[in-house]
């Protein structure tokens, strides 16, 4: 009795089948949770690290069993909206630390072929420069039935869009990024204070490094947003993030300021990108984007209605894409200008203000004037 409870913590707990793993790459092993817990295994092939993506962390007592394994954790379910992307990154320092040392390394879920099976291809992509297609199928000869689901195999092919990591200005990662706060919105129903680095800052207020290129309330030329802030999308495209194909996504990977070049000289030739609606990133000035699902975005100066927001409906562009989340601004109450109307701008404001100074002084003197007379 003693003996089985060493050798298979699992049998009364869980069910993940008998035990399941393949060594992918030489100290690199991809199995289940039922190997995971397989003390005498793990012993055998002398396991060292144990990388669990899993809903439950493992049994405690197989640390106790094993004291010199280390684990590292990563709570998630094999659903398609679930974020492995951003765990990609310390995965990979934790799988190559382990192989650096010349230990070997168990990553593991419940069955070991969709949420550890991501996490190994991504691996291998970095580690060996090489695409998602090409890895999947190095995979595949050593565990024949992986198959990360719908939503972890885009996040693969965006991580390779992205070089193999993250980039926070690439436009479908941005796209992600908002996807998954909006489906903390959804149940929360407000943005959860670990999103709050979506929301970016005030463009008016950037005085670092000013963007020339921004978008200004027609009314009374407050900076609205800058051209980094755009989320561009094709006419009648759906901008979900995943389902953007293989030959656009290369579009995609550049950053949203590339991506807006075609949008700025609309007048010469056709728009590539639909300008009916300007999709942005949520503002700092945005009222209410934080505890409320949607509303009105009306000029922080003027207070015109520039557009509206919603989390979780989205909005439908008259093009015929439908975007969610979306934060909008009708281009009818907005001006691009660039740096030369820019410059103009704030000489204009200049003048302005010196006109109304002189004005002012025009006045104090006449009434030093009659104070005199
Ligand atoms: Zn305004
Ligand atoms: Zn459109």
């Amino acid at each position: 009795m003693a003996q089985e409870a060493t050798t298979n913590l699992i049998s009364e707990d869980f069910d993940a089948g008998p035990s399941s793993y393949d060594e992918i790459i030489p100290g690199l092993f991809l199995g289940n949770l039922t190997a995971a817990t397989d003390v005498e295994w793990l012993k055998e092939t002398k396991i060292n690290y144990i990388l669990t993506v899993d809903s439950c962390p493992l049994p405690r007592k197989i640390q106790e069993l094993l004291p010199n394994l280390t684990i590292k954790y990563i709570q998630i379910t094999d659903m398609p909206r679930e974020d492995l992307l951003t765990h990609f990154e310390d995965s990979y320092e934790f799988i190559d630390h382990s192989l650096q040392q010349n230990d070997k390394i168990l990553v593991h879920c419940y069955f070991g072929i969709s949420r550890s099976a991501t996490i190994v291809i991504a691996y291998l992509m970095k580690k060996y420069k090489k695409s998602f297609c090409d890895t999947f199928e190095t995979v595949k000869e050593k565990r024949r039935f992986v198959g990360p689901n719908a939503g972890f195999l885009a996040q693969l092919k965006l991580y390779e869009e992205m070089g193999f990591g993250i980039n926070n200005t690439n436009v479908q990662f941005k796209m992600y990024k908002l996807q998954i706060a909006a489906d903390k919105v959804r149940k929360a129903k407000i943005l959860p204070q670990n999103c709050a680095d979506l929301i970016k800052p005030d463009p008016a207020l950037a005085t670092v490094h000013p963007e020339p290129t921004v978008y200004r309330c027609k009314k009374c030329r407050r900076i609205i947003a800058s051209a980094s802030n755009i989320l561009p999308h094709m006419p009648k495209e759906k901008q979900i993030w995943r389902h953007i194909s293989q030959k656009k996504s290369s579009k995609q990977s550049k950053t949203s300021h590339e991506l807006l070049e075609p949008l700025q000289k609309e007048v010469q030739q056709p728009a590539e990108f639909c300008t009916k609606i300007l999709f942005v990133e949520p503002l700092a000035w945005m009222p209410d984007i934080t505890h409320t699902v949607e509303g009105k975005l009306n000029c922080p100066k003027c207070n015109t209605k520039l557009g509206s927001f919603s989390w979780i409906a989205g909005s439908q562009c008259p093009c015929g894409s439908k975007i969610a989340p979306a934060f909008y601004l009708v281009p009818s109450k907005v001006d691009w200008s660039n740096a030369v109307q820019n410059v103009q701008e704030a000489a204009l404001r200049k003048k302005e203000e010196k006109k109304s100074q002189g004005e002012k002084q025009q006045q104090q003197q006449q009434q030093h004037r009659r104070g005199y007379s």
